[in-house]
């Protein structure tokens, strides 16, 4: 068994993974800006919670010592923390923009440039990278959709430089996941959220939104000795052909 760090483990997809992996027998340090929901999450799943903001360099490096110092060297690392800052390109600020690529680009990268030396060290390592289908395109979404893509060209790039070294590097991108994040982006549409949910729902192949589990799901399989073969890939998980 394993240690993980999760981040933005304090509710949604993170904590589902925490839980999953908690549930496998790992011990979990939990990551997330919100302290308070983090540490009532962390009782609730038996992790350690860290309450850290990904972007702040300085931040991610007290997480992983501290991480390190209590339960031992990390050899999986979920970089799941992120939210949306969406507005159509005209009227997007430059605050936004950079907010986006704080919580994904560069909270990824600080977290995974200190995790990796332990998993070189092991010689085994996991790396399960969050993206999303707005990878792809979606519009009023530019930064989203441009931090989004650049964790999958960040995550195979990784896994090219990490490989011979024992250490795979994967991406989840989920589709319409039920969580806070969506709650929000139906409060901004002012659409009741099980409203929204219905109507996404009409244009997903399996005519159903996602659960914060179904991407758990898909983060263990990646996280898993199975897995090892596996490596620089992209695993859409939306109920749908992309
Ligand atoms: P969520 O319920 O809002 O959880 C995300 C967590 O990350 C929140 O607790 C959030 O804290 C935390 N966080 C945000 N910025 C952070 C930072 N700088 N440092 C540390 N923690 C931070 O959202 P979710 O739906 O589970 O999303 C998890 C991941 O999946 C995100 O990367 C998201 O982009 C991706 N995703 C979600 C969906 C979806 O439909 N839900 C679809 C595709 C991809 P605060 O609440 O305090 O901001």
């Amino acid at each position: 068994m394993a240690i993980a760090i999760v981040t933005g483990a304090a509710r949604g997809i993170g904590a589902a993974t925490a839980a999953r992996f908690a549930r496998e027998g790992h011990t979990v340090a939990m990551l997330d800006l919100d302290a308070e929901a983090l540490a009532a999450t962390a009782v609730e799943v038996g992790g350690l919670a860290i309450p850290t903001d990904v972007s702040d360099e300085g931040a991610v490096a007290a997480a992983v010592e501290r991480t390190v110092a209590e339960l031992g060297k990390p050899t999986i690392l979920v970089n799941n923390a992120g939210y949306a800052r969406d507005a159509e390109i005209g009227d997007m600020t430059t605050e936004e923009w950079d907010e986006v690529f704080g919580v994904h680009m560069r909270g990824t990268f600080f977290t995974t440039r200190l995790v990796q030396k332990y998993m070189v060290e092991a010689g085994w390592g996991r790396v399960v990278n969050i993206s999303s289908i707005s990878a792809l395109g979606h519009a009023g979404r530019v930064n989203y959709s441009a931090a989004k893509a650049g964790i999958i060209g960040f995550t195979k790039a990784l896994a090219a430089e990490l490989g011979p070294a024992g250490v795979t590097a994967n991406v989840v991108a989920p589709g319409f996941i039920v969580s806070a994040m969506t709650a929000k982006t139906a409060r901004r549409l002012g659409r009741d959220f099980e409203e929204h949910q219905r109507i996404a729902a009409e244009s997903i192949a399996v005519r159903r939104v996602g659960r914060p589990e179904d991407i758990a799901n898909a983060v263990a399989f990646f996280a898993g000795e199975e897995a090892g073969f596996v490596t620089g890939q992209v695993m859409y998980v939306s109920g749908n052909v992309s």
